[in-house]
């Protein structure tokens, strides 16, 4: 009985490969493969899959209007003893795009949108004369990124949605095609991810940070700022990039005498001392720019 199944079923496999070969497309596709056809006849389904995602290739037009189920790679069937795996198989032009873009396995995202490992400096808005001082700096900047002595990072406060953690995104986007690692956090929510990893991974977070070699605090001033925020995450942060020149840029709404007092203020009290010397270290730090312009987030 189990036999007569048996036989069955595999009379149904033949005879649907062989209505799939009525197909002289498919058929040459299979036959190519120089695969047995009692093996063949097994895969009679993913055969059809893979035979459509390579006439898709045959067609192909680009990347971004591949067809195929995983974009930029082709379902394809290797034979291994009896049998068929299906594998994906990389298209040469996905395996050209995923090289051009591997140094931005050298910037490292805490909390911040994707896009920014698109910024360049190629697409850095040239139609507003606000942006010239920073370029300037930015150029000095990788000048001198291999001097002994680091150069310093930038202060860039401005109005919301003139493009400043654009602008800092596309000079570590740069320095990344040259190697350098950095590290671009949105600073209000890491705070908030930082204090949540106490106990789990908080130590390994923390020295990381404190020793990327480019470090942006974006949007410093709009946390809540606490005394745990300031006195034991930004204030070693800062004293130990200083201390070894690891260049620091941070972006702000606030000016540093509008971020002194925002800091000073916490809900144990008001501190001016220490909100001071943080402030001291940002000067240290980094020489201050502004970038006011049109709010490009419309
Ligand atoms: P800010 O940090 O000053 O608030 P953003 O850098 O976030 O402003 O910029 C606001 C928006 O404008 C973002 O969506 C950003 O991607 C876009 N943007 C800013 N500058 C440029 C630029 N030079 N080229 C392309 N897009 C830009
Ligand atoms: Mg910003």
């Amino acid at each position: 009985m189990k036999k007569d199944l048996f036989k069955t079923d595999s009379i149904k496999l033949t005879q649907s490969f062989q209505e799939a070969c009525a197909d002289k497309e498919f058929k040459d596709f299979v036959y190519g493969l120089n695969i047995k056809e009692e093996i063949l006849e097994k895969y009679t389904s993913s055969l059809q899959d893979a035979f459509l995602e390579c006439k898709n290739c045959d067609k192909c037009k680009g990347l971004s209007t591949c067809k195929n189920m995983v974009k930029g790679y082709k379902y394809t069937p290797v034979l291994e003893g009896n049998i068929i795996n299906f594998c994906y198989d990389e298209c040469p032009r996905e395996t050209k795009r995923r090289e051009a873009n591997s140094y931005k396995d050298n910037l490292d995202l805490f909390e911040m949108p994707m896009e920014v490992k698109d910024a360049s400096f190629k697409d850095i808005y040239k139609d507003d004369k606000a942006r010239i001082p920073i370029i300037k700096y930015f150029k000095e900047f990788m000048d001198n990124y291999k001097n002994s002595d680091k150069p310093k990072g930038i202060y860039l406060t401005g109005s919301f949605g003139s493009g400043k953690t654009y602008l800092i995104a596309a000079l570590f986007n740069e320095m990344a095609k040259k190697g350098e690692k950095s590290v671009l956090i949105y600073y209000p929510e890491f705070l908030r991810s930082l204090k949540a990893s106490f106990g789990i991974d908080y130590n390994e977070r923390f020295e990381y940070i404190k020793r990327v070699p480019l470090l942006l605090l974006d949007d410093i001033g709009a946390e809540n700022c606490s005394n745990w925020s300031r006195d034991e995450v930004l204030g070693p942060i800062l004293q130990y990039r200083m201390e070894n020149h690891l260049p620091t840029f941070f972006t702000s709404n606030l000016t540093l005498n509008e971020l002194e007092k925002s800091l000073s203020i916490t809900s144990s009290g008001v501190d001016k001392v220490k909100a001071r010397r943080i402030i001291e270290r940002i000067k240290q730090l980094t020489v201050p720019l502004e970038l006011v312009s049109k709010n490009r987030r419309d």
